[in-house]
Order: C-alpha cells, then sequence, then structure tokens
C-alpha cells in the first residue's frame, strides 16, 4: 500500500507504520493528559481518559481525498482493497508496542505526571479515526473482537463511503459517520470523492447506521464560508441516521489542509455554537448537552440519554466490554454512565464534576482533578 517515499514522509510526521497498511500516532490530548494538562473532548463528553487511549488506523488508504483532511498528498487513496490483509493480532500487539514506544519520553520527563504516564501503559481506549479509512480493512471484525476481549473500547470513524462493510460491523462502542455537507454537490466539492455514486453510497450508510443498536454519533466538521450552511438539510440527514450523539467541530488549519483552506476557514467556537443553534428548530429529539472550548466542538445528544434531569452520555465501559463479550444482544441503553458536567460555558460547578470523577475513578486515577483554569481534568502533583 505504501511506497518506501510515503513511510518516510509518514515518520517524519511522527506516525508509526505497523504491519503494511495501518499506522499509529500519539495523540496530542494524550501527551497533555500525561503532562497533566487536560484531557481531550471525548472524555468531558464521553468518560475516555486521554491519558490511555491509542490512536491509529487500520488502513492508510481512502476512497475520498478531502479538502480540511490533515492528510498529505502522498497518501494512498483507493477504492477498493487490493493489498494483503495483515493479522489482527499482529496488528494489535505491534500498534501498542508502538504507541508506548512513542510515549517513552515521557518517563523521564520532569514534567509529566508519573502517575498518568504509569496509567498510559494500561490502554483502555482505541480510537480508528487517525488517517484513511479504517474499515476497509477486512478483518476489522476479528480486531474489534480482540480489543474488546483485552479490556478496550472501541471508537471508530467512517466517512460513509463503504456501506456494506458498516453493515456488517459487529457492535462498537461508538461508531462515527462523518457529514461533511449538507448536500450532493457541495460533498464533491469538500470530501473529493473517488466513488461516481458517492452520495448514494453516504445515504446507504445512514441508513444502516440507523439500524445499530449500539451508540452512533454523527460529525459534522464546519469549514467557514464553505459547509456551515443548509442547517435543515444537515438535519434531516441526521434525522436519517438516527444517531444517539451528533458533535458539531470547527476545522482545524493544520497538517496539509493548509494547501486547501485558510486560516480564516477556521469558524471560532462562538461560530460553532451559532450554527448549532440553528440546527436546533429542525431537531426535536436532541439537546445541546455540552462543548469543549479549545477543541471548538459541541455534543448534543438525543433526549432520552436526559433521565430526570441528569444526563447519562458518558459511557459505562466494564459494561459494554462484558456484553460485547458475551455476544449477545443489546442497546445503548445497557452501557450508559452519568455525565459530571454538562451544559456550555458558565453552567455546572467544579466541585459537581470533581466529586463525581473521584468517586468513578477512585482507585484507578485517584490523582484526577478538574483544572479550574484551563477547564480540563487534569492530574494532582505530588
Ligand atoms: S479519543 Fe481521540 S482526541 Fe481523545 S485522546 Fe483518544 S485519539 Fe485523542
Amino acid at each position: 500500500m505504501l511506497t518506501k517515499e510515503s513511510i518516510e514522509e509518514l515518520e517524519r510526521q511522527k506516525y508509526r507504520v505497523v504491519g503494511t497498511h495501518s499506522a499509529v500516532k500519539t495523540c496530542g490530548w494524550t501527551k497533555n493528559m500525561i503532562n497533566g494538562e487536560g484531557g481531550c473532548y471525548k472524555l468531558k463528553f464521553y468518560g475516555i481518559m486521554s491519558h490511555q487511549c491509542m490512536q491509529m488506523s487500520t488502513s492508510i488508504s481512502c476512497a475520498n481525498r478531502c479538502t480540511f483532511c490533515w492528510r498529505g498528498y502522498k497518501a494512498p487513496v483507493s477504492k477498493d482493497w487490493k493489498w494483503s490483509v495483515d493479522d489482527p493480532q499482529m496488528i494489535l500487539t505491534k500498534s501498542l508496542e508502538a504507541h508506548h514506544k512513542l510515549l517513552v519520553g515521557y518517563g523521564g520527563s520532569e514534567k509529566a505526571n508519573k502517575h498518568a504516564y504509569q496509567a498510559s501503559k494500561d490502554v483502555k481506549h482505541v480510537a480508528l479515526s487517525l488517517t484513511g479509512e479504517p474499515i476497509i480493512y477486512p478483518k476489522m471484525n476479528e480486531l474489534l473482537d480482540k480489543f474488546h476481549k483485552d479490556g478496550v473500547s472501541t471508537f471508530i470513524v467512517t466517512n460513509g463511503q463503504y456501506p456494506e462493510q458498516i453493515k456488517n460491523l459487529k457492535p462498537i462502542t461508538q461508531l462515527y459517520i462523518s457529514v461533511d455537507a449538507p448536500n450532493k454537490k457541495l460533498l464533491k466539492e469538500v470530501d473529493k470523492p473517488l466513488f461516481e455514486d458517492y452520495w448514494e453510497r453516504l445515504m446507504q450508510a445512514l441508513d444502516y447506521l440507523a439500524e445499530k443498536k449500539a451508540r452512533t454519533c454523527i460529525r459534522l466538521t464546519l469549514i467557514k464560508f464553505i459547509n456551515d450552511v443548509e442547517p435543515e438539510n444537515y438535519a434531516a440527514l441526521i434525522k436519517r441516521s438516527d444517531s444517539d450523539f451528533i458533535e458539531v467541530k470547527g476545522y482545524m488549519h493544520v497538517g496539509e489542509s493548509r494547501n486547501n483552506l485558510g486560516r480564516t476557514n477556521m469558524p471560532i467556537h462562538e461560530e460553532i455554537i451559532k450554527f448549532t443553534q440553528s440546527l436546533m428548530p429542525f431537531l426535536d429529539d436532541y439537546e445541546i448537552v455540552s462543548e469543549h472550548i479549545p477543541s471548538r466542538v459541541l455534543m448534543l445528544a438525543k433526549k432520552k440519554y436526559k433521565k430526570e434531569g441528569v444526563w447519562y452520555t458518558w459511557i459505562d465501559f466494564p459494561k459494554f466490554e462484558e456484553l460485547a463479550n458475551l455476544g449477545v444482544e443489546f442497546t445503548s441503553d445497557d452501557y450508559l454512565a452519568k455525565t459530571p458536567k454538562t451544559g456550555l460555558s458558565g453552567k455546572g460547578t467544579w466541585g459537581q464534576m470533581q466529586k463525581h470523577i473521584k468517586e468513578r475513578f477512585l482507585k484507578e486515577n485517584e490523582h484526577l482533578f478538574v483544572d479550574e483554569k484551563t477547564n480540563e481534568l487534569s492530574f494532582y502533583e505530588d
């Protein structure tokens, strides 16, 4: 899949290539969390421990060339899988090895919190969303089984160009589809898809997402002046998917996307709030739950996740793993946990969140606290 030149380019960008088609890269939020500088938005929204998260992909190749993506032009694109298929156990073992190796420097760092670094050796979450389209890997279900057996939760982000693979996916902790434009014409401009029937594929993918019983999410990436239009049409696509959650996120002017877009295409957080509010009249079943200002993202959830006035958008990870490993039928309702802090800026109290976090993670993460300056979860120093 990769030429010598593209492997070198990826390694220069701090990716580590695993086998012939997978890659790992340390997420900036994993590093921040180890340094005591706060966790990612998925910690705040869903309870992912950012310092125990591995970011990777099982396919560096993709069927889109999205203008907002940080991938380089040397990254492979293809409609079909044309490569050898690496063994899922090898991918899991070697990815973890590469992930730990990338973090090893924190072991001797003055700045790093030693509790967080120590805990990072026990990976609890995998984000299959690094680069490329992970679900075209033909043995994805086998790999998912292995992660779940090892007590690792799975988040997958797909661009919706492979509906049959979405249909055939086993239950995963949270499955995302990126909806990058509100109409067919704009999707072609934003995503530059290889498939001619890209719109029909996305529609079929949304229909299959609606049939999923485990947690699902629609991700919007807003590019100012380009796709931050037609909220009614976005809402229609979201309703079609019947997703449990919605994330409305701002485009970040990073990586190779800087060749396609300008800094002015990056919306500020207030613009994300404004656009999200314009969606609300068309989304009766949803409410805005939370925000993460550093990532310029808002999270919405179906109202059913609010029980007696309290939001339950966090994940009971051990419960999910238990259910997934039993192989029984279950739904998103079966692995919910209370969300410690919700609301837009200024709402909710730090004390409440801190108490909840400490209660829930007392054993594993007794050094966690909420940093009032950065607004994020962090660690107590000794
Ligand atoms: S969930 Fe995503 S943003 Fe958060 S630590 Fe993992 S890879 Fe990074």
